[in-house]
């Protein structure tokens, strides 16, 4: 009995002594292939939706340690927000009702159709010139951006009646790359951009409306980057109210959709959480701790900013892999997603 107790306590004792101490830092990879890589090396702190904190167990190499990202002072966390469901404002919601989910459906098969739309592949730059035709359809005056010889974004304005503002909605058509594969990643956020603008053309608002097609993205957010850069560097950059970003919004089965954007905008957060209770059946998780899409550079630039992503905690299981297409999709999930985005542009132009 004695030795028993001394062994337990030894054991104790040794647990402790290997638990791993020291900074805490978040992981702003989780591609695959870079989650395998990191596994040896970390303990999970904690992980709820899109917020992973671990702790080193051992020195992992500089190829691990550029997916992870040492946590200071600031506001992290990942919650639900419970509330009632409220009655949706009229004004709001006779222009969120014209969201068609066969749109969304279609525009994801379209986009699948490309053997790949991986950066700078022939493949990418029909799928930009599709887009583009698309947005110019609506009646949008339109442009390409590119931040490298043929590898470009799109830009798609309809001008404001009064102020000088601009709401800015952004999704990347780039993939990384599988045969007609990036359905959810993502097809499902430029098919969402584009029935906004479709359901936006025409309207009166006050606010400059810019649909922003981004490319690059999975290359380390390069189109994204070098937008917000050029934008920052003319000035322009202050007339942007508003960075609302699609990336991921069509594979779901729980009904909440994640709200992601830094403790500096968390009100802008909370606004959007309640435009959830009101306007969609969807129920709504905000995360502080923002990473890994095209809303880092323009909160980076002190934009108010937000990803809308379907809960990273039941994610596809297809990311980033051959299997992320078309018929894995949750499209009414996806259609509720794009309601919220536009009853988001209303709010912010103050209807
Ligand atoms: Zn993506």
């Amino acid at each position: 009995m004695k030795n028993l107790i001394f062994s337990a306590l030894t054991l104790l004792l040794l647990t402790g002594l290997t638990q791993p101490v020291g900074p805490i830092y978040q992981v702003i990879s989780q591609h695959p292939h870079d989650v395998t890589e990191l596994n040896p090396y970390i303990e999970t702190v904690s992980e709820e939706g899109r917020l992973w904190l671990v702790r080193l167990k051992s020195e992992a190499p500089a190829k691990v340690m550029k997916n992870l990202r040492l946590v200071g002072n600031e506001k992290l966390s990942s919650r639900l927000i419970d509330s009632e469901k409220r009655s949706p404002r009229a004004s709001i919601s006779k222009t969120t009702e014209l969201v068609e989910i066969e749109n969304l459906k279609a525009d994801v098969t379209a986009l699948s159709s490309y053997k790949t739309r991986a950066a700078g592949t022939e493949d990418n730059k029909r799928a930009v010139t599709w887009v583009q035709e698309r947005l110019n359809t609506l009646g949008y005056r339109t442009q390409q951006i590119c931040y490298r010889t043929g590898v470009c974004s799109v830009i798609a304005d309809q001008p404001g009646a009064s102020e000088t503002g601009v709401l800015l909605v952004l999704a990347h058509l780039d993939s990384v790359g599988r045969d007609f594969a990036g359905a959810d990643d993502n097809a499902s956020g430029t098919a969402s951009l584009l029935e906004m603008a479709r359901v936006l053309a025409g309207k009166n608002l006050r606010h400059n409306l810019r649909f922003f097609v981004t490319n690059g993205e999975e290359n380390g957010l390069l189109g994204a980057k070098h937008y917000a850069q050029q934008l920052s560097a003319s000035g322009e950059i202050r007339q942007i109210k508003l960075a609302l970003n699609m990336d991921m919004v069509g594979y779901n089965s729980n009904g909440i959709i994640e709200l992601e954007t830094n403790a500096a905008f968390e009100d802008l957060a909370n606004e959007v959480a309640q435009l959830v209770h009101s306007h969609t059946t969807l129920k709504p998780k905000i995360t502080l701790g923002a990473w890994g899409s095209d809303h880092v550079p323009f909160l980076e630039k002190n934009v108010p900013t937000l990803l809308t992503i379907e809960d990273w905690s039941t994610k596809t299981p297809c990311y980033h892999a051959s299997c992320d297409k078309p018929d894995t999709l949750n499209y009414e999930y996806a259609g509720e997603i794009t309601k919220l985005n536009i009853a988001t542009v209303l709010m912010k132009d103050g209807i």
